[in-house]
C-alpha cells in the first residue's frame, strides 16, 4: 500500500497531490502542518479527560494529526480510583489520564497544558484548509493560536455543589454523586440523599441495592458555585 504525506501547506499544490492519489487509488495522509507559524492540525481536541483521550487516540490511528488541549481539571479529580471502568478498576483519576496521553502519544497525538481560551470559525476556508482557529492560554503563561480542520469538544461538567456545610469539602470521598461509580465502596452506611429537585426520588432508589438505610433530605436548589 502507498502512502503520500502531504507536507504542502499550498492548497493547489495539496488539490494536485490529491488528484495524483485519487488517480492512483493510493491512500492520502494528513500530518500536521505549518506555514508562517501556523501549526495546522487534522483535528483539535478540547479537553483531554477520558473522552477527550478516547477520541484522540482513536482519530490519530486513522491516521489524522491530533492536538489535545486540556487544563487539567477532569471532573473526577477528587476521587480516590475510579470505578466501572474495564481493566481500571480503582485507578485514580491522575494515573488514567496519564496511560491516556502515554496511548496516545504512541499514535502522535500531541497534548498542551493549557485552557483553549476562543474557537472561530474562518469564512469559506478553501478546500482542504483549515476551518477553525483556537487560541490557547498555555499553563507556562505563553499563548498561542493553532488551525483545525475540525474540532472535538469533550470538555467535561461543571458540577454545581449545594451552599452546605462541609460539602466542597468531602466532594468526591464522602459526599458522593452517583450509587453506581461509588455506592460499593460505602455500602450498608446510612445515606442521605440531598434533595435539590425531583431527580432525587430516583437517586434514592438507585442507592437501595447498596443501602439499607437511605433517607431523603430536601434542601434547596443549589445556586451558581
Ligand atoms: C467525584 C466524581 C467521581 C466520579 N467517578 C466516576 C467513576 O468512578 N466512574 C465513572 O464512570 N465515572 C465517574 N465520574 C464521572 C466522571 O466525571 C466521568 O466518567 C469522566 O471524568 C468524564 O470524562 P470527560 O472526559 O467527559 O470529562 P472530564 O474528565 O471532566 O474531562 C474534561 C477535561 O476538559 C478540560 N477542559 C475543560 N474546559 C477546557 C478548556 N476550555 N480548554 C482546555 N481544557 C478544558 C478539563 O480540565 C478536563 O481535564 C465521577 C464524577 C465525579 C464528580
Amino acid at each position: 500500500m502507498l502512502v503520500l504525506v502531504m507536507w504542502s501547506t499550498h492548497s493547489d499544490e495539496q488539490t494536485s497531490a490529491r488528484k495524483v492519489c485519487a488517480r492512483h487509488h493510493w491512500e492520502v495522509w494528513h500530518v500536521a502542518t505549518s506555514s508562517a507559524g501556523r501549526d495546522i492540525f487534522d483535528i483539535v481536541v478540547i479537553g483531554g479527560g477520558a473522552a477527550g483521550l478516547s477520541g484522540a487516540k482513536i482519530t490519530a490511528r486513522s491516521r489524522r494529526s491530533v492536538l489535545v488541549i486540556d487544563s487539567g481539571a477532569p471532573r473526577n479529580a477528587p476521587a480516590e480510583g475510579v470505578h466501572n471502568y474495564l481493566y481500571a478498576e480503582g485507578t485514580s483519576p491522575a494515573k488514567l489520564g496519564e496511560i491516556g496521553r502515554t496511548e496516545a502519544a504512541v499514535y502522535g497525538v500531541q497534548v498542551v497544558a493549557g485552557s483553549a481560551t476562543s474557537a472561530t470559525v474562518i469564512d469559506e476556508p478553501g478546500e482542504g484548509q483549515p476551518r477553525f482557529t483556537v487560541t490557547i492560554a498555555g499553563q507556562d503563561g505563553g499563548a498561542r493560536t493553532v488551525w483545525a480542520r475540525r474540532l472535538l469538544l469533550t470538555t467535561g461538567l461543571v458540577d454545581v455543589l449545594p451552599d452546605i456545610p462541609g460539602v466542597v469539602q468531602r466532594w468526591g470521598r464522602d459526599v458522593l454523586h452517583c450509587p453506581f461509580c461509588h455506592g460499593w465502596e460505602v455500602r450498608d452506611r446510612a445515606v442521605g440523599v440531598i434533595g435539590t429537585g425531583p431527580m432525587a426520588f430516583a437517586h434514592r432508589a438507585a442507592f437501595r441495592p447498596t443501602h439499607r438505610r437511605c433517607r431523603l433530605l430536601p434542601a434547596h436548589r443549589p445556586g451558581p458555585h
